[in-house]
């Protein structure tokens, strides 16, 4: 525990470890992502899935405090009104939270998707957002997808939105999207840990210039739900890389994503794990360690197929305010 007390004052923007000497000043800066058009995203984010609303602005605020710069939610989530209380309680300045949320598939179509922005951006108190993204594919329904972009499209060319992505994107989805659209998404946000690495969409994101952003970048797909098939916190070849380096298997996980190029987003409404999560910026695992996290895939999904997601079985009001 006074590891990880001490790494949580170490986080605290400005803060002074009392024990070093007065210059021993640090502030832990995530580094950004180059987005496709220019704009920078902390690599490494907040994510509020699951969180109730009841607990998100407190989680949201303690996540602030302790350093993060990126906030994950989603119209879905039921959150949005709470985190941006939650930001625009903490003082920061607008410019140095980057907001990030996805539009849900009950709201996709040109207007229906243009009102989705309106129903987020009111929720969350804030003008413009940073990112905007499709939350899943309609496979079956691709026209309205695409229709649903295209009103990010819109949103973006507006100014609403500094950037546009998707979310559970394959590579057949974006070889369709991308002959109908024209803004390339800046990010796919996608299942990837190292139990489920999808290597073939890593492939097609970084073919196309698409940054890949992490959900579940720690496994907690693979622990949280019943019936999860395994753990990859007690994974036995994470936890010797992480005893390697003296480091925890989540640290190594989230180390792991951001040495191959990817945004991670990790959750947790306990400050120790928020405050351990973030504290990725000062070690490098090896090549023989990327190399052995990435023979851990599985090839199974912990989410749903994206193949099989369709408005009738997943489909919800998504409120007004
Ligand atoms: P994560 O991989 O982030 O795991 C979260 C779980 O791990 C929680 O149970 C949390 O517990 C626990 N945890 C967090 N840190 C640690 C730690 N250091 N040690 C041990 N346990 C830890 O999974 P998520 O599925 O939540 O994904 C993260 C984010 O990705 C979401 O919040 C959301 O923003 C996004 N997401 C997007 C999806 C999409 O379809 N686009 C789907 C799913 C997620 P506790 O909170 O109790 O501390």
């Amino acid at each position: 525990m006074g590891r990880v007390t001490d790494d949580y004052r170490r986080l605290l923007p400005g803060s002074t470890i009392s024990e070093g000497k007065p210059k021993e000043r640090e502030t832990m800066t995530v580094p950004s992502i180059t987005l496709n058009n220019g704009v920078q995203m902390p690599a490494l984010g907040y994510g509020v899935f699951q969180t109730p609303p009841d607990e998100t602005r407190t989680a949201v605020a303690t996540a602030l405090e302790i350093g993060y710069r990126h906030i994950d939610t989603a119209a879905a989530y039921g959150n949005e009104r709470q985190v941006g209380e939650a930001i625009a309680a903490s003082g920061l300045d607008r410019g140095e939270v980057f907001v990030e949320t996805k539009v849900w598939i009950s709201d996709y179509g040109y207007d229906a998707t243009l009102h989705a922005f309106d129903k987020s951006a009111g929720k969350l108190a804030l003008e413009q957002l940073d990112l905007l993204i499709l939350h899943q594919a309609l496979p079956g329904e691709f026209d309205l997808t695409i229709d649903a972009y295209r009103a990010l499209e819109t949103l973006l060319a507006d100014g609403k939105v500094r950037a546009i992505g998707v979310s559970n994107f394959m590579p057949n989805h974006l070889e369709r999207f991308l002959d109908a659209t024209t803004v390339i998404p800046a990010v796919n946000q996608a299942e990837v840990h190292p139990y489920f690495r999808q290597p073939e969409v890593l492939a097609a994101d970084a073919r196309h210039g698409i940054v890949t952003q992490a959900w579940s970048p720690i496994g907690g797909i693979t622990f949280y739900r019943d019936g999860s098939p395994g753990s990859t916190l007690q994974d036995p070849t994470i936890n010797e890389i992480a005893r390697t380096h003296d480091r925890t298997p989540a640290q190594v996980m989230l180390r792991w994503h951001l040495q191959q190029g990817r945004s991670a987003i990790p959750k947790s409404v306990t400050p120790s794990r928020m405050a351990e999560n973030l504290d990725v910026l000062d070690f490098e695992l090896t090549p023989e360690d990327l190399a052995a996290i990435d023979s851990l895939d599985t090839g199974v999904r912990g989410g749903p197929d994206p193949e099989v997601v369709t408005r009738e079985a997943f489909g919800r009001e998504i409120p007004e305010a």
